[in-house]
């Protein structure tokens, strides 16, 4: 039995195309460079487009079931009156995380902040920073082969339930395995999870490993023994590669301590380069590769 902490299932927000839109709204506020734009303010106009699912409010008609844009236009107006930013990409950025953390239904907000007061010594119409931002799903691979396996593992879940840019909703059961990569260690208990976050990719990745950190993790060798190993395995369909960060994890078709619990959460979930789901992946190398998923 996998742990499904918010009681909804994966995929379903993946469904939603309905938009609550804002256009313009009025704010004046304190956002600039100069120190005059900062003591007397100026006029900024909003405008916002909400991704988000109306189905169940628009077919009871009851306002408690959708997002109030009367309330998100008060929160709008508060959070950009009372803070106060040098740039416009800043307060779009801070205003638009600040959103999502507020309604929950909101999977996704398209910003756009206009200045069309702003100090320019030609003539212009307005100028703006428009920005999308919203909750990502991603998976994420545990293992651990030091001390209190268990343990270790339920701390890196506990540390992302505890963090307000993360929002868990899958965990896998925890499963017995023997090491992969030659190296000579202790067997490993493996896992994996589904989150949401409103993270990039690098800022996720340097948040896994300072929970690596936390745990006492020490970086020797690669597949080396660990007291935990958090790894990034689906980041919302997208594909990259840099120095820092390979997605989908370059090995993970390659491994069943990887794939068995991933199926587990996400058995239709799909690999972007591959094109195979979860469980196809996982056929083939039950089929062709290495075995270290211990049967229980
Ligand atoms: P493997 O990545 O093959 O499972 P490992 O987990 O033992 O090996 P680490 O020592 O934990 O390797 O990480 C080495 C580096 O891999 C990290 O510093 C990180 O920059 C990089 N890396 C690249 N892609 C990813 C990813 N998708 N998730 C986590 N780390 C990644
Ligand atoms: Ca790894
Ligand atoms: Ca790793």
């Amino acid at each position: 039995m996998s742990l499904l902490i918010r009681g909804f299932q994966a995929g379903k927000e993946t469904m939603m195309a309905d938009q609550i839109i804002v256009e313009d709204l009025q704010i004046y506020a304190h956002h600039g460079v100069y120190l005059q734009e900062n003591e007397k303010g100026q006029n900024f106009y909003v405008s916002v487009v909400l991704d988000t699912d109306t189905r169940a409010a628009g077919m009871a008609d009851d306002l408690g079931l959708s997002t109030n844009y009367g309330v998100v236009c008060r929160f709008l107006h508060t959070f950009l009156t009372e803070h106060t930013y040098k740039l416009i990409e800043t307060a779009a950025e801070r205003a638009s995380e600040a959103l999502l953390l507020q309604f929950p239904n909101v999977r996704q907000v398209t910003m756009e902040l206009k200045k069309p007061e702003a100090p320019i010594t030609v003539p212009f119409g307005s100028v703006s920073v428009k920005i999308t931002r919203g909750w990502r799903r991603v998976y994420i691979a545990c293992g651990s082969n030091i001390g209190d396996r268990k343990a270790h593992l339920s701390a890196a879940v506990d540390a992302l339930l505890g963090d307000k840019k993360c929002r868990v909703l899958r965990v896998s059961d925890w499963v017995e395995t023997t090491p992969y990569g030659g190296v000579e260690q202790a067997d490993y208990l493996n896992g994996a999870m589904s989150i949401e976050t409103l993270y990039t990719p690098e800022e996720l990745l340097e948040v896994l490993q300072g929970i690596e950190r936390t745990e006492a993790r020490e970086r020797k060798e690669r597949w080396g023994p660990r007291t935990l190993d958090l790894d990034i395995l689906l980041y919302e369909g997208r594909v990259a590669d840099t120095d820092k960060l390979t997605i989908p994890h370059r090995d993970m078709q390659n491994r069943d301590f990887v794939l068995k619990p991933l199926s587990q959460i996400a058995p239709y979930e799909r690999h972007p380069v591959l094109g195979k789901s979860v469980m196809e992946l996982l056929a083939d190398v039950e089929r062709n590769g290495e075995k270290h998923v211990l049967l229980n």
